[in-house]
C-alpha cells in the first residue's frame, strides 16, 4: 500500500552550523501528521522528467502519547550540505512559502516496548536528528540508562546542543559529544576522538545493551562490525544508514 502523502509549506530555512541547515515546514494538506520519534519522511522533489526521492529524519522535539505516537502540524529536518547534491541545492536555496510533497512516516529506528537496561544512541552529523526527536521520551523510561554519542569533526559542526545538554540533566541520560578534529578551545566537556572509540570506553555488553546507529554509512558499518565481534546479534543493533540515492 502506498504511504500517505502530504503537502507542506516551508516556514523557515536557517543555517545552524557551517554545513547544516534546519528547515521547518507547516502541514497544509492534510493539516496534521502522525509519526513515531526516530522515523523519517520521503520528499518527492520536482526534477526534470522524474522527481527526486530523498529521505530525511524527523527532527521535531515533541512529546508522544502513551502509544508512542506524536500528532503534529509541523515538520523539522536538518540537512547537511553535499557538494553538487541535487536535493541539497533545492533545499539550501528554498524560501519560506515554497511548497513540497512528502510521504511517510517510515523507519524502524524507534524505541520499542521492551528495552534492555542500557541503550546507546549513536550518530554523526545530521544522524542525530532521530535522537533529538526522542529526547522527551527518554527521561520517562527510568528503568533504562541512555548514552547519547554525538560525533562531529569540530564543535562548530554540532547543533541542537542545548537540547542534548538539557536531556543530560535527567538521571538516566548521559550525553557524550565526541570531536575528532579539535584539540582545544572546547566550551564544554567532550571526548576527543571518534564515537567508535568513545563507545569502546563505555564497554558495550551484548548481555545488557541495545545500540542504535544513525548517519554516515561508514560509521554505521564500522561500529556494527565492532559490535558483532563483541557478540552483539543483528537485533541488538538498530541501524539507519544515510545512503545516497541512485538517482
Ligand atoms: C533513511 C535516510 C534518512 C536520511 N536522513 C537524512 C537527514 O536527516 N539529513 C540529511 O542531511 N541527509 C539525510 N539522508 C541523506 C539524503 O536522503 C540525501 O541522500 C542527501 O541529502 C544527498 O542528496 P542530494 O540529492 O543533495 O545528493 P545527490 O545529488 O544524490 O548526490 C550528489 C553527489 O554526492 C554524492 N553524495 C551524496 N550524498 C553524500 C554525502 N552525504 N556525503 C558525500 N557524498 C555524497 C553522491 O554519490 C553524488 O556523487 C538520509 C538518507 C536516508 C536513506
Amino acid at each position: 500500500m502506498p504511504l500517505p502523502s502530504y503537502q507542506i509549506v516551508l516556514a523557515s530555512n536557517e543555517l545552524i552550523s557551517p554545513n547544516v541547515r534546519k528547515l521547518t515546514f507547516e502541514f497544509s494538506k492534510p493539516q496534521s501528521f502522525s509519526y513515531r520519534p526516530g522515523q523519517f519522511v520521503s520528499f518527492s522533489l520536482p526534477y526534470g522528467e522524474k522527481p527526486l526521492k530523498r529521505s530525511y529524519s524527523i527532527a521535531n522535539l515533541e512529546t508522544p502519547d502513551e502509544q508512542g505516537l506524536v500528532t503534529t502540524d509541523y515538520l523539522e529536518i536538518v540537512i547537511s550540505h553535499v557538494a553538487n547534491g541535487r536535493a541539497t541545492k533545492i533545499f539550501f536555496e528554498a524560501k519560506a512559502g515554497d511548497s513540497f510533497e512528502i510521504s511517510g512516516p517510515v523507519g524502524l529506528l524507534v524505541l520499542g516496548a521492551e528495552l534492555p537496561k542500557r541503550i546507546f544512541l549513536i550518530g554523526t552529523g545530521t544522524g542525530m536528528a532521530p535522537y533529538r526527536a526522542m529526547l522527551n521520551q527518554l527521561p520517562k523510561l527510568t528503568e533504562q540508562q541512555f548514552h547519547i554519542l554525538f560525533g562531529a569533526q569540530k564543535q562548530q559542526d554540532m547543533f541542537y546542543l542545548d537540547d542534548f545538554w538539557q536531556a543530560h540533566q535527567a538521571k538516566n541520560i548521559q550525553f557524550h559529544p565526541c570531536l575528532s578534529r579539535q584539540i582545544d578551545n572546547f566550551s564544554f566537556d567532550c571526548y576527543q576522538g571518534y564515537v567508535q572509540q568513545q563507545l569502546v570506553e563505555l564497554k558495550p555488553d551484548p548481555e545488557t545493551d541495545l545500540v542504535y546507529l544513525c548517519g554516515n554509512p561508514n560509521m554505521v558499518d564500522e561500529v556494527f562490525a565492532m559490535l558483532k565481534d563483541k557478540g552483539f546479534g543483528v537485533k541488538q543493533v538498530k541501524r539507519e544508514k544515510y545512503v545516497f540515492s541512485k538517482f
